[in-house]
């Protein structure tokens, strides 16, 4: 299914400032929250929708990630693998900076133990992890699936993530009873107001654990390393960042992972280099070659390709190879390659060089726009110095 443009979805415009945005997206939490729809899947859909919206515009630098390559230049993973958008793990943890000034959040009571079914709270999220892919730019003209080795924190495999030394060490937390929450009960101008926030004994996790995991001592992660696979679309450019949703550090105790950041390098090409979609190509031809005419072949990054060179090209000159640039990161278009005509000059002359030179030199045409009733170059050039 086509992705709904995320302005669209939250019904405001694309200069709306993070208050409108804010209100606009409580408007939709509050519509399409799960404990109002119970068993609704549109609901679900579009509850998930605003969510990923929201997050999105929200964000300085996606907002203009977005606006400038739309859905393509987003995230890749959580966001474009069609698997649902953001978790409602990740929702809920949103909600605290939507919903913390407002009396919607009494509505809701966090998002606690209500939410049925939704499985226990866990520990502490793991941080982003931020990588380099350099590409080649026959790579960004096609698109690549890289796999990568990355070095990061990994769920510990003795303890299962959990830190504990095996099940009889975890009991439940006895601030919070195991729900990983604890409640307030606030008063303000709007009446009693319930606030709930992550146990701060258990960390989340609702548990305690009374001896720790040799392996990891308690951590619930190790270092190590995993291979990923990173998918990176055609058209990316020096400095565009990716990201894929859970693939960075494992969270503490069995918290989610934190994102994997992919920050896009180029590569530099022995003789083909990129402005915007296009792809510029330095030809150097020799005097003769220039002035008699002759074919060439250039590489292109679909291989060479041959072309005309007709009889008295000047340098300066530029042909066009249409189509055969760069590809739009959003699919609008591809980029032509530029070929730029420079005339080589030699620097090293032998005597037999120097006499055929000296020959040329004489030559009546060797000045430009001569003839046709009008003085040439050089004569002119004579008279204004004269
Ligand atoms: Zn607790
Ligand atoms: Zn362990």
């Amino acid at each position: 299914m086509a992705k709904r443009d995320y302005y669209e979805v939250l019904g405001v415009s694309k200069s709306a400032d993070a208050k409108e945005l804010k209100k606009a997206y409580r408007k939709l939490a509050v519509k399409y929250h799960p404990d109002k729809n119970p068993d609704n899947k549109e609901a679900e859909e579009k509850f998930k929708e605003a969510a990923e919206a929201y997050e999105v515009l929200n964000d300085p630098n996606k907002k203009a990630r977005y606006d400038r390559f739309g859905h393509a230049g987003m995230e890749q993973g959580g966001f474009s693998g069609g698997r649902g958008g953001m978790s409602m793990d990740d929702i809920f943890s949103q909600f605290g900076d939507i919903f913390n000034d407002s009396p919607f959040e009494s509505f809701f009571g966090g998002r606690g133990g209500q939410r049925g079914g939704g499985g226990r709270p866990r520990g502490q999220k793991g941080t982003n992890l931020r990588i380099k892919v350099a590409m080649t730019l026959e790579e960004i003209a096609n698109g690549v699936t890289k796999k990568i080795k990355v070095k990061k924190q990994t769920n510990c495999t003795t303890c299962s993530g959990s830190g504990a030394k095996d099940s009889s060490s975890v009991k439940t937390c006895g601030t919070c009873k195991g729900s990983g929450y604890v409640r307030q009960v606030r008063s303000t101008f709007l009446g009693q107001m319930q606030t709930t926030t992550t146990c701060p004994t258990c960390n989340g996790s609702g548990q305690e654990v009374t001896a720790k995991c040799g392996k990891c001592q308690g951590d619930g992660r190790v270092f190590g390393e995993e291979m990923i696979e990173i998918e990176i679309p055609a058209g990316v450019e020096e400095g565009m960042q990716l990201s894929m949703r859970g693939k960075g550090n494992k969270g503490m105790k069995g918290g989610p992972p934190g994102d994997l950041l992919i920050n896009i390098e180029e590569k530099n090409h022995e003789f083909l280099s990129r402005e915007g979609m296009n792809v510029v190509f330095e030809l150097y031809l020799n005097f003769a070659d220039a002035a008699l005419g002759t074919s060439v072949e250039v590489p292109t990054l679909t291989g060479k390709v041959k072309i005309k060179v007709p009889a008295g090209t000047q340098a300066g000159k530029m042909f066009r190879l249409k189509g055969k640039g760069l590809p739009s990161v959003q699919s609008y278009g591809t980029g032509d390659q530029l070929i730029h005509v420079n005339i080589w000059t030699p620097k090293k002359l032998n005597d037999d060089d120097k006499v055929l030179l000296e020959k040329m030199r004489g030559m009546s045409n060797f000045d430009p726009r001569p003839g046709k009733g009008e003085k040439s170059f050089f004569e002119r050039m004579k008279d204004y110095f004269a």
